[in-house]
């Protein structure tokens, strides 16, 4: 079946709310793809005037980080609901600088995608493995680790509306890419992994991406490949770079 590409970039924790509009400004015309799923995932304080800013284009918006309880007594976070409210549609969850800087374990993630499908937000599940276990050759088995925890008690029709991005650790902020042929090799078990835990169909429908130092120059090859739907972007998402990996 045919999925819809989507690239999503991962500001991270760049841009200042004024350099955020103008960012948007600077990529307007160059990210314009109506066939293309186009998202800014951006810090919580460029949530407002990045909404105000995308209104009218094809992008959507994007948040980081949140926590699971819906309200109350949890301070410096931010809930699902407010990011709704503000106009978020995605979620990025269990981005390996989480996992490692923040000590963000499967068990969060778990309940943190449970949470955003609740309150109406799409989530990209981040996963992938470290150098050490690309080297040890236990990452296949690490990456389907992950996955199934992190999916306990997602019902398949949930995940006909998730994104996947496989993110090997050793390829992000690092300049070092995945092959296009190492990437397909995750994205492709990632999907059969799906039919395994819930049906074809929901892995025929699943999105995933690739993430890890994806460029202007190496984007039209790795998404050429049939696994993988799109790209999740960090450096290059803050150039206009990230228009050429649009219209890749
Ligand atoms: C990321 O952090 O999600 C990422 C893919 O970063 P980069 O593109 O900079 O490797």
């Amino acid at each position: 079946m045919a999925r819809r590409r989507i690239i999503a970039g991962n500001w991270k924790m760049n841009k200042t709310p004024s350099e955020a509009v103008a960012l948007c400004a600077e990529l307007k015309d160059l990210v314009k793809n109506d066939a293309v799923d186009v998202v800014y995932c951006v810090p919580a304080i460029d949530i407002v005037p990045v909404v105000e800013a995308v209104k009218g284009t094809n992008v959507k918006v994007g948040a980081e980080n949140f926590y699971i309880e819906d309200k109350g007594a949890f301070t410096g976070e931010i809930s699902a609901p407010m990011l709704k409210d503000a106009g978020v549609e995605y979620i990025i969850i269990g981005h390996s600088e989480r996992r490692d800087i923040f000590g963000e374990n499967d068990i969060l993630i778990n309940q943190k995608v449970k949470k955003a499908f609740a309150a109406g937000l799409s989530p990209i599940l981040c996963c992938g493995e470290s150098l050490a276990l690309r080297k040890a050759d236990t990452y296949k088995a690490w990456i389907e680790r992950q996955i199934t925890w992190d999916l306990d008690g997602v019902t398949a029709d949930q995940v006909k509306k998730l994104i996947i991005a496989y993110e090997p650790i050793w390829a992000i902020g690092t300049g070092e890419t995945a092959t296009a042929d190492q990437a397909e090799e995750v994205c492709g078990l990632i999907r059969e992994l799906i039919a395994k835990l819930y049906d074809q169909a929901t892995a025929d429908e699943v999105r995933i991406q690739y993430g890890g130092s994806m460029n202007a120059g190496n984007a039209a090859e790795l998404l050429s490949k049939p696994n993988i739907d799109g790209g999740l972007i960090g450096g290059a998402s803050l150039k206009p770079d990230f228009g050429q990996i649009v219209n890749a």
